[in-house]
């Protein structure tokens, strides 16, 4: 590295000028320890031999065994810092959520691969907070939270797996009767769009039984399937916020975070019950028993500032209706069943299910600001609010 690139856009030499190896920190302690990879230095070791206890296996044969160990020692540690961050985000379907979930399915299934049953990948945190805490203090103090939070993604996991494997063994016997021992790819797909039943498990399944699953008849009906949900939420969304102006989008997005800071703020009784957006201010009818006091106001009006402050990223994903109460999404209409729905999700503060638009990221919205406060009918109050740019 030579230059340092200045606001106008031009360049200056560096004062000490320097190679980038890719030389981090763990990989240095790794060298200095004479240690061939960082699964060999204090960092891993302790988190190595506990995986090692539960599952009865030895790590260092350099076979497939290694390969899993290493896995669940990489995800545990990088879970328990995502769990462990104040942003608290947990494992979900979108997101950072779904990151989450990914990397502790992906160490759930190696576990399972090793032999461990049960739950196991809470007993693998006090190693990494043991190591970690020092420096990194938040980790002890949210040691039960984190380790909570992994066991109830194991349990929905195991329930997930079930499922999946109840509809296989179903499946079966129809199956048997097919000249070839194919798995046709629809199957496959409807396992994991049904049942989130994930395709390297229905192949472990395929393999036990005899069969192969057939992976290209999987990737059509999962490419059919995404334009199958993007026809249908074109139809359905049709009648989304009439005026797209950029200030309109931000009131919206504003409204979602006003309706889930009131529900934070006063309770989950809080419920949508009318919204109108203008180019200058939005509106929102709510449901809630009692005038608002000033120091709620503020309370709801500083969280609103917080999530355009920390300049959120909103994310939508369609899916149905089902699925989006069952991922916790805001949506108080009623929608066929089968129906898809759009939900938009502004980090992991808030998830509603709504027609949109709505900006890509909140931190350019301006400042929240709380005009009025006043009974809209019986049980309803209305707050009217603007953004200050
Ligand atoms: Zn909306």
């Amino acid at each position: 590295m030579q230059y340092k690139k200045l606001a106008d856009g031009s360049y200056e030499n560096l004062e000490r000028t320097c190679v980038d190896t890719g030389m981090g920190i763990e990989r240095t302690i790794a060298m200095l320890q004479h240690k061939s990879s960082v699964y060999e230095t204090e960092v891993f070791v302790p988190v190595i031999a506990m995986i090692e206890k539960l599952s009865g296996k030895k790590y260092g044969s350099g076979n497939e065994t290694d390969m899993s160990i290493r896995i669940i020692a990489d995800h545990i540690r990088t879970s328990v810092f995502i769990l462990g961050d104040e942003k608290s985000v947990l494992p979900s379907n979108l997101g950072q959520g779904y990151i989450l979930r990914r990397l502790i399915r992906r160490a759930i299934r190696h576990g399972r691969k090793l032999g461990i049953e049960g739950s196991f990948l809470a007993s693998l945190v006090n190693n990494i907070v043991d190591f970690y805490q020092e420096a990194y203090p938040l980790l002890l103090e949210r040691k039960k939270q984190i380790q909570d939070e992994l066991t109830a993604e194991e349990d929905r996991f195991s329930m997930t797996l079930q499922k999946g494997e109840h509809e296989f063994q179903k499946l079966l016997p129809s199956l048997m009767k097919g000249k070839q021992r194919v798995i046709p790819g629809r199957i496959a797909f409807r396992l994991y769009d049904t049942y989130g039943f994930p395709l390297e498990l229905t192949e472990e399944l395929a393999k036990e039984h005899g069969f192969i699953v057939d992976r290209e008849g999987f990737e059509k009906a999962f490419k059919k399937h995404q334009v199958t949900s993007r026809a249908g939420a074109e139809k359905t969304f049709k009648g989304g916020l009439a005026d797209h102006s950029e200030m309109t989008t931000a009131l919206h997005t504003a409204t979602h975070l006003l309706h889930q800071s009131l529900r934070i703020v006063l309770g989950d009784h809080v419920q949508q019950k009318g919204s109108n957006i203008t180019v200058d201010r939005l509106r929102f009818d709510f449901t809630h028993p009692a005038k608002m006091t000033t120091e709620e106001l503020q309370k709801v009006e500083q969280m609103v500032n917080e999530q355009i402050a920390r300049d959120q990223v909103v994310t939508m994903e369609v899916m149905s209706l089902e699925k989006a109460r069952e991922i916790g999404a805001l949506a108080f209409f009623s929608s066929k069943y089968g129906e898809k729905v759009k939900v938009y999700s502004i980090d992991d503060f808030s998830k509603e299910v709504c027609g949109g638009p709505h900006v890509e990221r909140t931190g350019n919205m301006g400042r929240f600001k709380i005009l009025k406060e006043q009974s809209s009918s019986a049980g309803v109050r209305r707050i009217k609010a603007v953004l200050i740019k």
